[in-house]
């Protein structure tokens, strides 16, 4: 695809038409392929497309006609070679990982990571035989400690969820790759459109689609971003004979969402920096932290590798957990939510709901306690979102 002077077209007219191809009724909008399968002229011509020898769809757990779309719209906006939608974001980082990987590997992870992340590093993994530790991502010691015995993969989240730690992603990607290990990033918190992993060093991007890409909590939906040779090798054999495929309505939902991906992204960063500098040092929060605020104590790497701060904000109230759900019951506008990345204003409490299963110890590790609050930020008035946390902490 290109535009009138024969280059790759802007990010904002890719999230339009990326990847758009139209049936012999020209329509406008993206078509619905809902078909599990695909009929042959002749059995000469299924035996050809199972044989590799014609490029077309077999089957829907292999391919569909919306779901390539998808898949061809977000590969342009990422810059990668390969791009493969998956049902779920937990299906995307599974299969970057479980497709790679095998009995007897090592993978380094970042600690700070989403709480069903932190489970597939440390539970799932080691009992198929993958050892897998986890170390500070914040610290390049560590990093460069933890490579010094043969590893295969290294898995960070920057920013995490929910404590938005900033891992130095070229500084990790330089390291990693010295020990021959492949760089998996998940990039949900900073969203296609704030920072390019690939072009800080990674190898894999893995999305959960479900957060800003879709934005309007409609569906879920993951996705999985690298070389075209990793998938060849590794992802396409595993998704196919695993089976976690995106739904075609999924997917045309997905490129709907992503239409309009940049203007709301911005607009939820927008709202996120005021609120960031009129809660700050605010008496009922003892702590609060954004990337895209200078008391973020990564602020500067944060801003150098991400265009703004993002859409989320984590606070911690000056109070135990009953101060804390004081504060969740007296949000009006804010919905209490475990999602994020909405068009919605969401507020989750981590430590009784996504990090619940990393236990006191494991929440204390990443800096989870009982009085921290995620705030995702979506598209209501600004004004009227601070002043719904300026009363809610009134009544902490
Ligand atoms: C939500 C989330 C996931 C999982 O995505 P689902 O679509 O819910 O499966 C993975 N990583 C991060 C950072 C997330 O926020």
């Amino acid at each position: 695809m290109t535009n009138a002077n024969g280059d790759q077209p802007s990010e904002a007219t890719l999230l339009i038409r990326g990847g758009l191809t139209r049936t012999p009724f020209d329509e406008t909008a993206e078509a619905i392929f809902p078909t599990s399968g695909y009929v042959y002229g002749s059995a000469a011509e299924a035996e050809a497309a199972f044989a590799g020898d014609t490029k077309r769809f077999i089957y829907s757990r292999y391919g569909n006609p919306t779901v390539a779309m998808f898949e061809e719209r977000l590969r342009l906006l990422e810059g990668a070679e390969a791009c493969m939608a998956t049902a779920s974001g937990m299906a995307a980082v599974f299969a970057s990982l479980a497709s790679y990987l095998k009995c007897g590997d090592r993978v380094v992870a970042s600690r700070a990571l989403f709480g069903s992340c932190s489970v597939v590093l440390t539970e799932i993994l080691p009992r198929l035989g993958i050892e897998s530790q986890l170390v500070d991502g914040t610290d390049l010691d560590q990093w460069s400690d933890a490579l010094k015995k043969p590893t295969s993969a290294v898995f960070l989240e920057s920013p995490s969820n929910p404590g938005l730690q900033i891992v130095d992603v070229a500084a990790v990607a330089e390291l990693a790759h010295e020990a021959e290990a492949l760089v998996i990033i998940d990039n949900v918190f900073a969203t296609p459109v704030l920072q390019r992993p690939l072009e800080l060093g990674a190898d894999v991007v893995v999305y959960s689609a479900t957060k800003h890409i879709d934005g309007q909590g409609r569906v879920l939906g993951g996705a999985v971003l690298s070389s075209q040779k990793y998938v060849d090798d590794h992802l396409m054999p595993f998704l196919r004979h695993t089976g976690p495929s995106m739904s075609p309505f999924n997917a045309w939902t997905l490129l709907k969402g992503m239409e309009t991906l940049r203007l709301r992204v911005d607009a939820s960063c927008a709202t996120a920096n005021l609120l960031a500098s009129k809660l700050d040092g605010h008496t009922k929060l003892s702590s609060l932290r954004y990337p895209g605020h200078p008391s973020h104590p990564q602020h500067e790497l944060a801003m150098a590798q991400m265009s703004k701060g993002g859409t989320v904000l984590a606070v911690e109230i000056d109070g135990d957990k009953d101060a804390t759900f004081r504060f969740l019951d007296a949000l009006s506008l804010f919905d209490i939510s475990n999602n994020l990345g909405d068009s919605k204003s969401l507020a989750t409490h981590p430590a009784t709901t996504t990090h619940r299963r990393l236990g006191v110890d494991g929440r204390a590790a990443v800096g989870i306690g009982e009085s921290m609050v995620r705030l995702s930020i979506g598209l209501e008035d600004a004004e009227e979102l601070l002043e719904d946390v300026l009363s809610a902490l009134g009544q902490v």
